[in-house]
């Protein structure tokens, strides 16, 4: 029996993760995997809202294995996590539709994500699915009955959502949910190398965890700096620049960083040099990651375990707390008390022939 609060967390299996998501949101994943019983949601059904090609659920097998493979490469402990699919836990539909009555339509219409959301995936209306995203982000957190959701700052309106319909669950028919705490990270969005405000593999400016040396060199050396610095003697501003924010959050040699950006300033470095140590702290950061990638990788299998053990636990949870919802709202009892009268008719009849 634990005594650990939980925790939920996740990704849609929509591809490989990059350098945005390891700071984002593994770091502070890995740090709490002690402290709290995680739940690692590899969420297909949340990728259904924008994605539902037959083509896009054909990929999502191996893009779920690749980002698991990244997850334990970072450091995810699969002793210690629960990394399940979604769409395997059949208990996330059922909550889904208990919370869609907890919640109104003008009140998803007002969170300015889903608009987003829909105008990113091309969508001209919303789909019904997509505007019940919230909704369902509730379901996956509740059902494991987590205390602290890790999200991105974009993130922070759906966990409003999520507290909202647990406290109404809660008044309107029984103590069944804990309210969940949404944890933002300190550190902000990483820069692609572009210089756009988000690191996205939709915008093509992301550096993957599973690159190579070779691919980080070339991302670094085309990476974006200060525009008006057109030749190396003329000082630079290092304030917002691509390259200096990447050193700050990868080069753990401070005093190194520290005499690059004085020399930038001054106009006395080289973009080449700055991208050449930036290449170096990148792929020093990577190579242990690297390593473990792939040694998960050369077991066969291995990651396919994680998720199928996975899966079948969160089941356990999930039923656990569907029992608990439905016998709170009554469901439970109406259900019995029909089939013990069908079944009491049916005895009646056997023993009258
Ligand atoms: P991408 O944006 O690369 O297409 P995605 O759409 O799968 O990936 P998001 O939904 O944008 O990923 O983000 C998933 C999680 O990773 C969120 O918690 C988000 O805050 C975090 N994240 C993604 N990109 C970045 C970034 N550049 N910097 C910090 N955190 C990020
Ligand atoms: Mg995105």
């Amino acid at each position: 029996m634990t005594t650990q609060k939980r925790i939920l967390t996740g990704d849609r299996p929509t591809g490989r993760l990059h350098l945005g998501h390891y700071i984002g949101s593994i770091k502070a994943r890995v740090e709490l995997q002690d402290q709290y019983e995680t739940f690692l949601i590899i969420a297909d059904l949340h990728m259904l809202t924008t994605k539902n090609s037959k083509d896009d659920i054909a990929r999502v097998d191996e893009n779920a294995r690749q980002m698991v493979l990244d997850y334990l490469a970072c450091g995810i402990d699969p002793e210690k996590v629960t990394i399940y699919l979604q769409s395997a836990v059949h208990e996330t539909y059922e909550l889904n539709t208990l919370f869609q009555n907890m919640v109104t339509v003008p009140r998803l219409e007002r969170l300015p994500s889903l608009k987003d959301m829909a105008r990113a995936a091309h969508k001209e209306e919303m789909p019904y699915g997509l505007l019940g995203y919230p909704v369902l982000q509730a379901a996956d957190i509740l059902l494991p009955r987590a205390h602290l959701v890790p999200v991105g700052k974009d993130n922070l309106a759906h966990v409003e959502i999520t507290r909202e319909i647990a406290r109404r669950f809660n008044r309107m028919y029984g103590d069944v949910f804990p309210i969940p705490e949404a944890l933002v990270p300190e550190t902000g969005t990483l820069v692609g190398t572009d210089g756009q405000a988000k690191m996205s593999k939709s915008l093509n400016n992301a550096i993957m965890i599973s690159d190579d040396a070779k691919a980080v060199r070339k991302k670094v050396f085309s990476m974006f700096t200060d525009p008006n610095r057109i030749r190396s003697d003329i000082p630079g501003r290092v304030e917002g620049n691509p390259v200096f924010i990447y050193h700050d959050t990868f080069n753990p040699n401070k005093a190194e960083v520290e005499d690059l950006k004085a020399r930038y300033r001054r106009g006395a470095v080289g973009d080449v040099e700055v991208k050449e140590k930036l290449t170096i702290a990148i792929n020093n950061f990577l190579d242990p990651i690297r390593e473990r990638r792939a040694v998960f990788e050369a077991d066969s299998g291995f990651v396919d375990e994680v998720i199928y053990q996975g899966t079948l636990h969160t089941r356990e949870v999930a039923r656990e707390t569907i029992i608990a919802a439905k016998k709170a709202m009554g469901l439970t009892g109406v259900w019995n008390r029909i089939s013990r009268r069908a079944e009491r008719r049916r005895k009646r009849l056997a023993k009258a022939s």
